[in-house]
């Protein structure tokens, strides 16, 4: 393309809230075979709120979330956040007695001292969280984490969890010393525009997919939710690059559009990255586009106006 195209293409692109970093990814954007979609905060709202807490030995439900939020409560990750806000919440509104004494009626005074003692705190990426509480080790996060640990999942619990998984939900395991206590199920709805987007580039001729650390249930029932056919879970941060060049190995021209930290890599092995939403800066950086908006939409307006860009000069 010649710099006035490249100039005007960066323009209408930047009053979308399209940013565009340089006239080569403009010129692959026009064509884009696949655009590999995060789940996690680019399909989804990236909301994700917790809907179920179930603990299957007995232990007082507001003393579980208390146990569970004191390990999450270091973690960055989207799902900790649920999961310390609900229990903070349950706290708060289901069990009053903390305030009791009349001294400390304040939301804020109730929570700080709430949380428990954590020591030798592990994040352990695309697993969960491991630290110990009183002694005992508590584990949070999927089976991948409770299988490394050598956790039995009862048959009660993998059916508790299976029926989360199919209806979309994240099922969030707990254990604590060798036994598996508990369960959360946390959902993250779908943008609302995710839908009609996936179907627009379908028309396009463009084959929408779908990657994820989550779960192959809960990520085939996301899927389906969206209209997604190709969908690949339980990958691992570092595996989203290597999703991306399976794609690639035949010649096709590879999008990827992700949010997270955890996408960085993927969105710098992608033919062209697309970084949504406010985003991380190390996520923007790795990025060839920015869509400032946070809508999926503008995955279409900037397939489009690379295509159209480059079509008239021709
Ligand atoms: P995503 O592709 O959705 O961004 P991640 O790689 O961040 O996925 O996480 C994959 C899975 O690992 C999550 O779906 C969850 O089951 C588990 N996980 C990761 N971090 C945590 C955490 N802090 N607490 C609980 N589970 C976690
Ligand atoms: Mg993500």
């Amino acid at each position: 393309a010649t710099p006035t195209a490249v100039m005007v293409a960066t323009g209408v692109g930047a009053n979308n809230g399209v940013l565009i970093k340089g006239g080569d990814a403009l010129e692959r954007a026009q064509k884009i075979k696949y655009v590999i979609f995060d789940k996690t905060g680019t399909l989804t709202q990236g909301k994700a709120t917790v809907t179920t807490a179930k603990v299957f030995n007995g232990m007082n439900r507001g003393e579980f979330l208390r146990w569970v939020a004191s390990a999450e409560t270091s973690s960055e990750h989207p799902l900790a956040k649920a999961i310390v806000e609900y229990a903070r919440h349950f706290h708060f509104f289901d069990e009053p007695s903390a305030t009791e004494d009349g001294k400390n009626n304040s939301k804020e005074s109730v929570t700080s001292g709430w949380l428990l003692d954590v020591s030798e705190f592990t994040a352990l990426p695309g697993r969960g969280v491991k630290c110990f509480i009183d002694g005992k080790q508590v584990l949070v996060g999927n089976r991948r984490l409770m299988t490394e640990n050598e956790i039995t999942i009862p048959t009660h619990v993998e059916n508790f969890v299976v029926e989360l998984e199919d209806s979309a939900r994240t099922g969030i395991l707990v254990a604590f010393d060798d036994s598996l206590i508990g369960v959360l199920g946390v959902a993250d709805p779908l943008k609302r525009e995710a839908a009609v987007v996936i179907e627009g580039l379908q028309k396009m001729g463009v084959k929408p997919v779908m990657v994820t650390g989550d779960n192959w249930r809960t990520a085939r029932a996301v899927a389906q939710e969206v209209g997604i056919q190709d969908v690949r879970a339980e990958v691992l941060p570092a595996g989203k690059a290597e999703v991306i060049g399976l794609f690639q190995k035949d010649g096709s021209v590879v999008a990827m559009v992700g949010d997270g930290i955890n996408d960085s890599p993927a969105l710098a092995a992608a033919d062209v990255g697309m970084a949504i939403g406010a985003g991380t800066d190390i996520a923007i950086e790795a990025a060839d586009y920015v869509l400032m908006r946070n809508n999926l939409e503008d995955v279409i307006t900037a397939i489009d106006l690379s295509r159209k860009t480059l079509s008239r000069i021709r």
